[in-house]
């Protein structure tokens, strides 16, 4: 069969988070895992390759594939085991990071490691091992996996554990979907008294202030996170930690789904369906230097050391208050740019990265630091140390790489490392260098065991790593 073969009904916009990649490729969605077969075969047939793709939040090109198949696994979102005695739950790939907590909640249960949206699938959120704000306590997604099955594209179904077929566990989670299709997932869930957790706010006059406390205090909350002004120069900022609370006098009402709501208005008034709109007037320097102002100050004088109560789904999902809030970046949409810096450099090299794009007149209009820890997966992205995620509006595209390549190098002499997740702007030598040799020997080895033909692929994998 050759390309033209393919029915051209099949053909679909498939687009990045951010909007700024607009592809079109032949999208199946199957339900099941002989239809994953049968679409590996007609790939191959075709001579085309094949790239995985779960809710498509990750803000890069790690999930789309221009002119070739985009395997979307969403409808595979089946939850298959539940048991609330053990805190163990079982679901097929598509299943979202939303499903799974509204699934266990009312027994007690939460996503022991959520991203800063609900939205994703576990296949997806597992293919780049995802971290949430309490990266240093829990570690990442995959720490909390006890088993998962995996078509890989030489035919073979395997189960993988941290113990049996260890190597595969330790690479088939993090190698953002390049050696093998997740089919079934197990995850061990975290127990939990009530819904709510107790929020602490304060202030900081400087990034290298907030990165102290991030580590310093880390040990105080189960989760911590720092927003920073990114039009500061010093990188000034609000850090919120937060801790789950243990007992509640209303503890069962407070696990309860019409507990964990996100309003469905602004002040009452505005929809949220429509607060995008409203947030694209301040999409410019002028607009968010405003907004951060007014979020600051508001932050240092009436919060200061505020304590308040919040659900969990409050608290976790600030991002999802706000749907479709990427839009409001305009057409050209926009890019994230994370990297994960240790400890002993990461302030300074942070600070040179944010004063280089303020002077270079592209601020990042949002910035969120965390702390770290490390782990064993292949592509891992965590170091013993901070990271820093800068949102970029694209308006000049050749002038925001350049800025990125910039920073990658800054990043990359600090001893740090990136994010496919969140990566649009890396280039083969910069990600050869953040892998390293070794690593990626050990993945081309695996990738000619799992995938021999080179069929599962990505625009990411095409950019960085062929
Ligand atoms: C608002 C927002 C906040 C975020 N916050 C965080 C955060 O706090 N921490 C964090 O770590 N990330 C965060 N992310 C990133 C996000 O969690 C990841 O990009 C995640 O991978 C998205 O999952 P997805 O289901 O949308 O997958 P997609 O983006 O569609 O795909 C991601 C990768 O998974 C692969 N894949 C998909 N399904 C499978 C499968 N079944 N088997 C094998 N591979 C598969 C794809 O090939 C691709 O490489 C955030 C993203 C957004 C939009």
């Amino acid at each position: 069969m050759s390309v033209s073969q393919l029915p051209l009904e099949r053909l679909d916009k498939v687009e990045n988070y951010g909007h700024s990649r607009h592809t079109v490729a032949y999208v199946y969605r199957p339900n099941q895992v002989a239809q994953i077969e049968e679409v590996f075969a007609l790939a191959r047939r075709a001579g085309l390759s094949v790239a995985l793709r779960g809710a498509g939040r990750s803000y890069g090109d790690a999930a789309t594939n221009s002119g070739q198949v985009v395997l979307d696994l969403q409808r595979m979102n089946r939850i298959l085991n539940w048991n609330p005695a053990t805190g163990v739950i079982k679901v097929e790939p598509g299943v979202t990071i939303a499903q799974i907590w509204q699934h266990v909640l009312e027994d007690g249960y939460w996503p022991p490691v959520t991203s800063g949206t609900m939205f994703p699938t576990i296949g997806g959120a597992l293919a780049h091992n995802i971290h949430g704000k309490n990266n240093t306590k829990a570690g990442t997604l995959g720490e909390h996996v006890l088993e998962f099955t995996a078509l890989l594209p030489n035919g073979e179904q395997v189960t993988c554990t941290p113990t049996e077929n260890s190597e595969l566990f330790y690479a088939l989670i993090s190698t953002a979907g390049l050696l093998g299709v997740f089919t079934s997932v197990t995850l061990k869930l975290k127990k939990l008294h009530t819904g709510l957790v107790d929020v602490h706010a304060w202030a900081m006059t400087h990034l290298g202030e907030m990165m102290r406390d991030l580590d310093e205090r880390k040990h105080e909350f189960d989760y911590i996170v720092g927003w920073v002004d990114t039009l500061d120069h010093n990188g000034r900022g609000q850090i919120h930690g937060a801790n789950y609370v243990h007992d509640a006098p209303n503890a069962a009402e407070t696990l309860r789904l019409d507990k964990q709501v996100l309003p469905d208005t602004f002040f009452g008034l505005v929809p949220k369906s429509t607060l995008w709109m409203f947030m694209t007037p301040f999409m410019n320097n002028v607009g968010t230097r405003l907004i951060n102002t007014a979020k600051y100050v508001f932050s240092a004088t009436l919060e200061q050391r505020k304590i308040y109560r919040q659900s969990l789904v409050e608290f976790n999902y600030l991002l999802d208050y706000v749907p479709n809030w990427e839009k409001s970046y305009g057409r050209s949409g926009l890019i994230q740019y994370q990297t994960f810096i240790p400890l002993a450099t990461a302030t300074d090299a942070y600070l040179e990265m944010l004063r280089l794009a303020q002077r270079r007149g592209m601020p990042p209009f949002l910035g969120v630091t965390k702390r770290h820890r490390p782990d064993r997966f292949l592509f891992t992205h965590a170091v013993d140390g901070y990271s820093f995620a800068m949102d970029f509006k694209v308006t000049n595209a050749a002038r925001l790489q350049k800025l990125c390549e910039e920073m990658s190098d800054i990043a990359l002499e600090a001893g740090g490392r990136f994010y496919f997740a969140k990566d649009s702007t890396l280039t083969p030598g910069r990600a050869r260098r953040y892998l390293g040799e070794e690593t990626l020997a050990k993945f081309q080895a695996l990738k000619a065991q799992c995938d021999p033909e080179n069929l599962l692929q990505s625009d990411l994998y095409r950019r960085l790593l062929v």
